[in-house]
């Protein structure tokens, strides 16, 4: 027998021909332990909705459709941006629900792992960053994101937690292909832990985009180690050109090196990071020209970090910006520099 088309069909029709995703159910837990049980219950066909800056538009262009959505932005206890001694080494925890905007503008931040922010200074414009979660983009794990980048890059880890038990991932663990985790459909990440840096790092942070705020064609993130007028560490990430956030560790090529002898080794650090490199081509950018970039950001960023007064770091509060550093668009989202 076919059923009369009812008036509340009628109004679920019309919603469906309107509303830009698929027809989903909201929830708004309130407590970690309310989100579990739902990710328990649902998690296989629902989706952990953050900032929703990555996940909204894949749901309006209908490239995901899932059944349910966990709106975790009230949750509390996952908000906390704190920096917090472990074992005697500082470390910043950055809770779930904590926008990138608050971590970039976090002066413990600065202070304890100046690269975070500097980063962040590119991620798309502040409109998005005051919504968007530097643990959503963690989880979203964009080959094209910076965060996955500097959470490998530093060597931090994140939390999960599930109805089966709680785990801690390192980005090497977590991170499994483009926009692919090893992450449970049923596990929250609760929050990510970026190891403070040591007293005689250096950090920069630079990348190319087309316009202001796009993603970059090629950025790289780098930490330079140094002990007086020597070199003792090099570590580059990449942002763009690689499908995870795979480290460059250039330790044994640069160490020794001093720091007068900026120009001719940066020409070692492009040649690693341009061999180090697989970009892809697409419509923005040929695979050729993408590692070229990456060679070039690398050695101008190299040689920028080997000057004082060139790098972030620890205990300096030095500018970003170099004469040696390449048309870059800026973290101030309005102007583009050749700095
Ligand atoms: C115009 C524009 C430009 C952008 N440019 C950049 C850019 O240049 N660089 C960059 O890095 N990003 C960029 N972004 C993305 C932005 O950084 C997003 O904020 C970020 O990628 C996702 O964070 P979110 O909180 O919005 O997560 P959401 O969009 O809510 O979620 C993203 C994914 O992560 C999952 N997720 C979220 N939180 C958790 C959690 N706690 N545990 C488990 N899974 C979770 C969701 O289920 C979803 O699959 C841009 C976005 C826009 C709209």
């Amino acid at each position: 027998m076919v059923r009369k088309a009812t008036a509340a069909d009628a109004v679920r029709n019309r919603v469906n021909e309107t509303m830009k995703p698929s027809p989903l159910r909201i929830h708004r837990p309130t407590t970690v332990d309310e989100t579990l049980d739902l990710l328990a219950a649902r998690g296989d066909t629902g989706k952990i909705l953050a900032g929703g800056q990555s996940l909204v538009p894949v749901l309006n262009m209908r490239l995901a459709a899932p059944s349910d959505l966990f709106d975790i932005t009230s949750v509390v206890g996952i908000d906390e941006l704190e920096v917090s001694d472990a074992d005697g080494s500082e470390e910043i925890c950055v809770g779930a629900s904590v926008t990138h905007r608050r971590v970039e503008r976090s002066a413990e931040v600065t202070r304890t792992n100046p690269l975070l922010g500097e980063a962040l200074r590119f991620v798309a414009h502040p409109a998005v960053r005051n919504r968007g979660t530097t643990v959503g983009s963690i989880a979203h794990a964009d080959p094209n994101g910076e965060m996955p980048m500097v959470l490998a890059l530093t060597g931090g880890r994140i939390e999960a937690r599930s109805r089966r038990g709680e785990r801690t991932l390192g980005a090497e663990e977590l991170n499994i292909g483009p926009l692919e985790t090893s992450l449970e459909s049923d596990e929250l990440i609760t929050r990510a832990i970026f190891p403070a840096l040591s007293a005689g790092s250096r950090t920069g942070f630079d990348e190319l985009a087309r316009r202001s705020g796009d993603y970059a064609l090629a950025g790289v993130g780098m930490i330079l180690d140094v002990d007086g007028e020597t070199v003792t560490g090099l570590r580059c990430g990449f942002v763009s050109v690689t499908d995870v956030p795979d480290i460059l560790d250039l330790g044994e090529a640069v160490s020794g090196a001093r720091l007068s002898d900026a120009s001719e080794v940066a020409a070692t650090v492009a040649e690693a990071a341009r061999d180090f490199i697989d970009p892809g081509g697409d419509i923005h950018a040929s695979a050729d020209y993408r590692r070229h970039l990456a060679g070039v950001i690398a050695s101008r960023l190299f040689r920028r970090l080997c000057r004082s007064d060139g790098a972030s770091g620890r205990g300096t509060a030095a500018d970003s910006r170099g004469e040696d550093s390449p048309v870059v668009t800026t973290g101030d989202d309005t102007e583009r520099r050749r700095a």
